[in-house]
């Protein structure tokens, strides 16, 4: 008798992170969105609509917990959250995102994000007596967020764990160490073509927040990072693991 909690953004390793839980012997799986003022709210749409989705076909409940996190959007001035301020895989100095710029880090990089979505979600999840806390972080795709490798999540699960006394509290991160192939794979194993088709079809991962045109890998600008990543990984997907003919 065990509860999950998903982080669900709308994108696709949330969205993955998703369907690989509802495979797992969970009793009761929620998830958890939060609202920070991103610059794409489009995903908050289509984790809504991912989420009606999943809840007709297999029946579940899936509550759903939309939180605001103002806090975020009040101090962040990353590409991320900011209109104003271009997305550059290294940011420089004067664009915008001054810390993401003194650590080398891209100007999409919001600082402590993912360290205050865990807290929030922690705090849901001992409302819930949830003691699975799922994240799509994933050092792998070489993102260059911090906030995103194993060497945060241990030691954030501690934390977690001591701020709570919950021992049994676990931060899983199933793609931590998945290529964005891998992951398209994990989303084949874990609910098959309809899986792969609603992560191509229904999340949305672009930076440009743009959903007109449908590509192979899905919907996206097809010129930013974020799609950039996302189609290379759904390329090296179907040449090495995944007959295309079969989504024809
Ligand atoms: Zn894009």
């Amino acid at each position: 008798m065990t509860n999950a909690l998903v982080l669900l953004s709308g994108g696709q390793d949330s969205t993955t992170c998703l369907l690989d839980t509802l495979s797992l012997a969970y009793d009761e799986v929620s998830a958890v969105s939060f609202d920070y003022g991103q610059r794409h709210r489009v995903e908050l749409g289509q984790a809504r609509h991912i989420l009606d989705v999943l809840r007709s076909r297999t029946g579940r409940a899936l509550p759903h917990y939309v939180l605001q996190v103002p806090a975020l959007r009040d101090l962040a001035d990353a590409a991320l959250t900011s209109p104003d301020i271009a997305v550059e895989a290294t940011a420089t100095s004067g664009a915008g995102n001054e810390y993401a710029a003194r650590h080398g880090l891209p100007s999409t990089f919001v600082p402590a994000r993912n360290a205050m979505l865990l807290a929030t979600a922690a705090a849901l999840a001992a409302k819930l007596d949830a003691p699975t806390i799922v994240t799509g972080i994933c050092e792998a795709d070489d993102a260059g967020y911090p906030d995103c490798r194993e060497a945060f999540r241990l030691p954030m699960e501690a934390a977690l764990r001591a701020a709570l006394d919950w021992p049994e509290l676990e931060l899983a991160a199933p793609l931590m160490n998945r290529t964005k192939a891998e992951t398209w794979k994990l989303a084949w194993q874990a609910a098959g073509e309809w899986g792969i088709e609603l992560v191509r079809q229904a999340t949305h991962t672009c930076y440009e927040g743009e959903r007109r045109e449908l590509h192979d890998y899905g919907y996206g600008c097809d010129r930013c990072p974020a799609c950039h990543t996302r189609a290379a990984g759904w390329r090296e997907f179907v040449a090495h693991e995944f007959n295309a003919g079969a989504l024809a």
